[in-house]
């Protein structure tokens, strides 16, 4: 008993009648990793790797981009994941050498796995030194390394990532290769994504939050509508969620919403079994699901999915 009062506290994610949920933390870069490590992350769900290319006229080199994910993949042991996120660049991030243009709405612009498959494909060889350097960076490390592409829409994106993945010698067949969803649109295509090379999906709820809602996340006006109990969110996770149970592929999230401990229990009633978030966030989070049984999340998840509003979801969840 006391033995499992210290799990709860400490050990990998669980609801209390057992079912595995993986806690990871989201990273910005090599100095976040002592956190994640303190906290008893199974690993990196998130890592961001916009850092490397910011504040720069040149995209960093094959050699520079080694040394850094090299550094991050060393900090954790076996039995870990860390998943890579490639560069989400967009408008509303200029960077001088992906070459985007000018354009009205940036959130709904080419932004993300867009920009290098945009425009002829001028910006993709961006993007294959990066896929290079992580290939090579977890070619020697203990954990499993796994890569993924924001703003994916369907499954021809997808596809193509694979296919520039497996070209780059990550390991497609293996699942390790994957997309973010964080559209409407692939929420609700995940199946035929699912179904195809992609390994595995993380639902980024920050940016599906802003494209359910048509809210921009930057515009504090419209902030009360960035939401992610918003039930038409939920319902679209729930989508995503019965997609990844019917391709038997991971199916995780990695938007903020994974760090509210009460949202993360309903997060698992609609399928997700690994939770990224702020390492501070995880001690709390692995609390609410060790309180929960799978069957409580999943009466928790319908009562929120189908309430009228993010406030009655909220309301509906708390219900006993
Ligand atoms: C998200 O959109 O939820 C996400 C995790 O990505 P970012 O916040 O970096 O856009
Ligand atoms: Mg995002």
């Amino acid at each position: 008993c006391a033995d499992a009062a210290a799990a709860a506290l400490t050990g990998p994610g669980r609801t209390s009648d057992g079912t595995p949920v993986k806690l990871l933390a989201n990273i910005g870069g090599p100095e976040d990793v002592p956190a994640a490590l303190v906290s008893g992350a199974e690993g990196v769900g998130l890592f961001r790797t916009e850092f490397l290319y910011l504040d720069t006229d040149e995209p960093p080199t094959f050699d520079a981009q080694v040394k850094i994910y090299k550094e991050v993949f060393d900090a954790f042991g076996e039995d870990t994941r860390v998943v890579v996120r490639t560069l989400d660049a967009g408008a509303d991030k200029p960077l001088p050498f992906v070459r985007l243009g000018e354009e009205p709405n940036p959130a709904l612009g080419v932004r993300g796995l867009r920009a290098f498959r945009a425009f002829g494909g001028r910006n993709e060889a961006i993007l294959r030194t990066q896929l290079l350097a992580i290939r090579e960076a977890a070619g020697t490390s203990a954990p499993e390394v796994w890569v993924m592409a924001p703003m994916v829409d369907e499954v021809t994106e997808a596809e193509w990532f694979c296919e520039l993945a497996a070209a780059c010698g990550l390991d497609v067949a293996g699942g390790r290769v994957g997309i973010m969803v964080e559209t409407p649109a692939s929420a609700l295509t995940a199946g035929a994504i699912l179904a195809g090379r992609t390994g595995f999906a993380s639902i980024g709820t920050n940016d599906l939050t802003q494209y359910t809602m048509a809210a921009d996340r930057v515009l504090g006006a419209v902030g009360a509508l960035q939401d992610p109990w918003h039930p038409a969110v939920l319902q679209l996770i729930g989508a995503a969620g019965s997609a990844g149970a019917a391709a038997g592929k991971p199916l995780g999230v990695c938007g903020e919403a994974a760090a509210d401990p009460l949202l993360a229990c309903v997060l698992v009633g609609l399928g997700v079994r690994s939770l990224s978030m702020a390492p501070s966030a995880i001690a709390e989070v692995r609390a609410a699901l060790a309180a929960r049984s799978l069957e409580d999340c999943t009466a928790m998840a319908a009562r929120a999915a189908g309430s009228a509003t993010a406030w009655d979801a909220r309301k509906a969840a708390l219900r006993s």
